[in-house]
């Protein structure tokens, strides 16, 4: 890391801190924050902290952000990069936040030379060099196994080296031949399966294309992992080396905990 950045952010890293009693609600209400244990609740404060001094928000559509609106998605934004870094979200600033859906305009140009256009309801987006596009009243909808925020920053980690394909760079150490199979494996599967008309634990938008499959299946990771670990034990076990967390383990830590065993 250059110096100068890593000089700034130990220095906001001194001088910044979040509300405590703002920080505690935020992790409070998503299960997946409460799991974490004190050295990673720590350490994610610190990334929050540091990701609201170089990614800037900005309500539209009406939206206002506040401290509660900023300290939600900054959390839930910096969990896939705990161990990570914040530079895994380089290369873009903004962060768009409207009340709920928005509309966006898609034309596309086909092969006849006739431009179609229509209009997309969302509830995420991102786009590569550019900002994230949240609805904030989706982000209230989190649960096991959707979180649109988790899903539009792990397109942003696909992104890191270009656009989204659905297959980030392993880390040195991993066996790439071995995370480009299981992923695109686990695309095909997905399809073949929709296509005979079978049921299937995961969002089936994950069909859509291999980003797409990234990111909802970094959205189980990270709120569904015992599901994920079960039904895609290889899956799970390449993505806990992705993103070098073992959210499974953790929340069965957690559980023994509230058993007393
Ligand atoms: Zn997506």
């Amino acid at each position: 890391m250059p110096l100068l950045k890593s000089w700034r952010r130990k220095r906001r890293l001194e001088r910044v801190a979040i509300d405590p009693a703002l920080w505690q609600r935020v992790i409070g209400a998503y299960e997946f924050l409460s799991d974490l244990d004190e050295g990673e609740r720590a350490r994610l404060h610190d990334l929050a902290v540091l990701f609201l001094g170089e990614k800037e928000l900005h309500g539209a559509g009406g939206l206002t952000i506040t401290d509660e609106i900023a300290v939600a998605i900054a959390a839930q934004a910096c969990l896939p990069i705990l161990e990570l870094g914040l530079d895994y979200y380089e290369g873009f600033v903004g962060i768009v936040v409207y009340p709920g859906q928005f509309q966006v305009s898609r034309s596309e140009l086909d092969e006849d030379g006739v431009l179609h256009e229509w209009g997309d309801e969302l509830s995420g987006e991102a786009m590569p060099g550019g900002p994230v596009v949240l609805s904030w009243q989706d982000i209230g909808l989190a649960g096991a196994g959707y979180n649109v925020v988790i899903h539009e920053f792990a397109h942003k980690i696909d992104m890191l080296h270009g656009d989204a394909d659905g297959y980030p760079a392993p880390h040195a150490g991993m066996d790439a031949e071995r995370w480009y199979r299981v992923l695109e494996e686990g695309y095909e599967r997905l399809c073949r399966q929709l296509d005979a008309g079978e049921e299937t634990a995961f969002d089936e938008y994950a069909a859509e294309h291999p980003a797409e499959y990234f990111a909802v299946m970094s959205e189980a990771f990270f709120t569904d992992p015992i599901l994920l670990r079960d039904e895609l034990p290889e899956l799970y076990a390449e993505l806990a080396l992705f993103y070098r967390q073992d959210p499974a383990a953790r929340l069965e830590r957690v559980e023994r905990a509230k058993a007393g065993l």
